[in-house]
């Protein structure tokens, strides 16, 4: 009988490692977060497949490849402490946590941030702290993060996140128009000096809107 640990190690080798992913700790980190605990139980038999997955609130799971994508262009050390936009099921945060020491996580709809954090609470996750808030503001109580992964889209980064990471640090955000058909331009900005940034385009991705200010 195939088991979700077996659906998960093939989703890792033929659907992320496949596709260029070659962190380590990335992988690593996909291969242990149990996908399935983070989707409705109707849809556990579907967690594993290529796919973003409706998780009610008519906000989705993203499709592992692109949550892998983001993590890995992140550049996330041991020591990282990560803000994330975009709680959604908790799934991302989950990964992420595996990786980096300390992640905050900002979801806007209440009843998605109340089960995320509930979620996480079973799966053992301690490092992950879910707030209930809107995320163009960022979450500036513990800043600054060396990394910043917005998981919903916006025609531009809003600027409270921009002063809300260390010199160095990372944004990685789905930008462009969130009613394109073409999608957004999966970016990565880096602040390499003051209000000075270096941008590298990842790929083409296609995300619910970054709703607030
Ligand atoms: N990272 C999530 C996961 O692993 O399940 C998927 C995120 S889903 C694609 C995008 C999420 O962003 C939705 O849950 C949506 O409610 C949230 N969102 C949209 N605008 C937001 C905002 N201003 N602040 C916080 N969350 C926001």
């Amino acid at each position: 009988m195939t088991t979700h640990d077996d659906r998960r190690a093939r989703m890792v080798e033929q659907q992320i490692a496949a596709r260029g992913i070659t962190d380590p700790s990335v992988l690593e980190a996909m291969r242990a977060v149990p996908r399935h605990r983070f989707v409705p139980e109707s849809r556990a038999q579907q967690a594993y497949e290529d796919a973003a997955l409706p998780i009610g609130e008519e906000q989705t799971i993203s499709q592992p490849c692109i949550v892998a994508a983001m993590i890995e262009a992140a550049e996330l050390r041991q020591d990282a402490r990560v803000l994330e936009i975009g709680t959604g099921s908790g799934y991302a945060a989950a990964v992420i946590g595996r990786i980096a020491m300390e992640v905050h996580s900002v979801e806007r709809i209440g009843r998605l941030a109340e089960e995320a954090a509930e979620r996480l609470r079973e799966e053992g996750v301690r490092n992950v702290h879910v707030h209930h808030g809107d995320g163009t503001r960022g979450w500036p109580m513990e800043a600054p993060y060396d990394a910043i992964l917005v998981a919903a889209s916006a025609p531009h980064v809003p600027k409270a996140l921009c002063s809300q990471l260390v010199p160095g640090g990372r944004i990685v955000m789905p930008l462009g128009d969130p009613d394109s058909p073409g999608g957004q331009a999966l970016t990565r900005l880096t602040l390499v000096g003051p209000s000075s940034w270096d941008e590298k385009r990842i790929g083409s991705v296609r995300f619910v809107p970054l709703i607030g200010e």
